[in-house]
């Protein structure tokens, strides 16, 4: 194939918004949601007794659980059962999917978490408001603050505060208004507006204000807002990009009928359809597109936000990875060995330095990345510059770096494409900071 012809990536466009709302326009839209908050805030409870009120864990199951939990005198007769069963579960809303990532209520959930926020749509963000409880999670060393600023940081432009174990307190509108003042204070500091915030009353334990409004008089006398469901139904959806330049980026590579190739993975930006002529990137062979599958969604087209396994043809095997983007020829991904990004550091114990090495992971990419440069340090909250060119970076800070990659990668600038601009660093299996990538160099 000569690349340097330009190559067309359909011979004819449709009406493509048309197209999606005709076979999409009455099909939900799919949010990935990621809960988070300081441990033992009572995530895993409360996801776990949602996801048992909409019928999903089963009674037997609950029930299982209730009993081995009673044998071992434990509190919580759910996290158990739940800790097993959450993981990439989805429930509906009124009007969404909302798909559950990563499975709260392990002790090494935290680095999942941060994963899962930076692939998430939209957060949860849950606060213990038994006596004490709220001050351990908000005040030095809990994690409540870390969790909103990591949110704030990967883009999460609203919240759903759920103001958890209030059956603990009788339901006190005092201690509810005393948490939200708190948060309302300190979230501004953050980025969030209060029209971002939504504060809900509830308890995980009694499932009170979950999926049904309150039936407690002492929540009832003074609440009347929406359930927790309610809540996470009026968190925004993010727009579909079916308008922008084709993204795919492959997840899982398979041999199809014949010699024929099948790349499973998610379509991020743009639409596809059969016929299409696609760029595979980084190699710059062109793949036909023979067929497309997914789920509960009809053949022949895929759209923008889209699980989807594609059948391909033209391409070398061989050549396929996984990590590698499919793109319109004409506006393929861009490939770099440098770029410039903007982090949020974890609780790290080696501060980040010049010339410390991580491995750099964003979609299904990986690959080594170098520290090639501390250009500022930041405000956590305010994103002002502190410093110029720090020296060390330590726990929970906020700075710009530059990153060198040993191979090109395929990125996008965080401004442009939300969807590809966000990454994580990690070392020996531990995220060390999330980030978004501000510029290519
Ligand atoms: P996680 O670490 O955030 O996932 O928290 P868990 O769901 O494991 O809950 C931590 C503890 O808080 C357990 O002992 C639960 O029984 C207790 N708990 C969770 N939710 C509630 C609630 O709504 N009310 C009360 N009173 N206790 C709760």
């Amino acid at each position: 194939q000569d690349h340097y012809l330009p190559l067309r990536l359909r011979d004819k466009e449709i009406d493509i918004n048309k197209k999606y709302e005709e076979l999409r326009g009455s099909v939900k839209s799919i949010l990935n949601l990621v809960v988070v908050g300081h441990v033992d805030a009572g995530k895993s409870t409360l996801m776990g007794h949602l996801l048992y009120l909409k019928g999903i864990v089963a009674q037997r199951t609950m029930h299982k659980y209730e009993q081995e939990s009673k044998k071992l005198g434990k509190q919580s007769f759910m996290s158990r059962g739940v800790t097993v069963d959450v993981a990439h579960r989805t429930f509906e809303t009124s009007s969404k999917t909302i798909s559950l990532l990563d499975a709260p209520g392990h002790r090494d959930f935290i680095p999942s978490m941060i994963t899962g926020a930076a692939r998430a749509d939209v957060a949860i963000l849950v606060v213990d408001a038994s006596t004490g409880g709220f001050e351990a999670g908000f005040e030095t060393g809990g994690q409540t603050r870390e969790h909103a600023i990591l949110t704030r940081s990967l883009g999460l432009s609203e919240l759903a505060v759920a103001v958890n174990k209030l059956d603990s307190v009788d339901w006190s509108q005092e201690r509810f208004k005393e948490i939200v003042t708190s948060l309302k204070h300190f979230l501004k500091t953050v980025g969030y507006r209060d029209s971002d915030v939504t504060y809900i009353p509830c308890s995980g334990l009694t499932g009170e204000n979950l999926v049904e409004p309150p039936r407690d008089t002492a929540l009832k006398n003074w609440y009347s807002g929406p359930t927790l469901l309610e809540a996470i139904d009026n968190l925004p959806v993010p727009e579909r990009a079916i308008n922008r330049p084709i993204r795919f980026c492959i997840s899982d590579v398979y041999k199809g009928q014949g010699s024929s190739m099948c790349v499973g993975g998610r379509l991020e930006t743009g639409y596809i359809q059969n016929g299409d002529r696609l760029m595979l990137m980084p190699q710059g062979d062109i793949a036909t597109v023979k067929g497309i599958q997914a789920e509960n969604l009809e053949p022949g087209y895929s759209f923008a936000g889209d699980h989807v396994t594609l059948n391909i043809s033209g391409i070398d095997p061989t050549v396929l990875h996984v990590g590698d983007f499919l793109c319109d020829p004409q506006e393929p991904i861009p490939q770099t060995t440098r770029i410039q990004a903007r982090i949020v550091v974890f609780n790290i114990t080696v501060p980040i330095i010049k010339g410390s090495q991580f491995d750099f992971h964003y979609q299904s990419v990986n690959g080594m990345a170098r520290v090639k440069k501390l250009v500022s340090q930041l405000h956590k909250s305010t994103g002002q510059i502190i410093k110029n060119r720090p020296r060390a970076l330590v726990k929970n800070s906020s700075a710009v770096i530059e990153l060198e990659f040993e191979r090109p990668l395929c990125l996008e600038v965080y401004k442009n494409y939300k969807e590809l601009g966000r990454f994580m660093l990690r070392n020996n299996g531990v995220t060390v900071a999330a980030g978004m990538v501000t510029q290519i160099n």
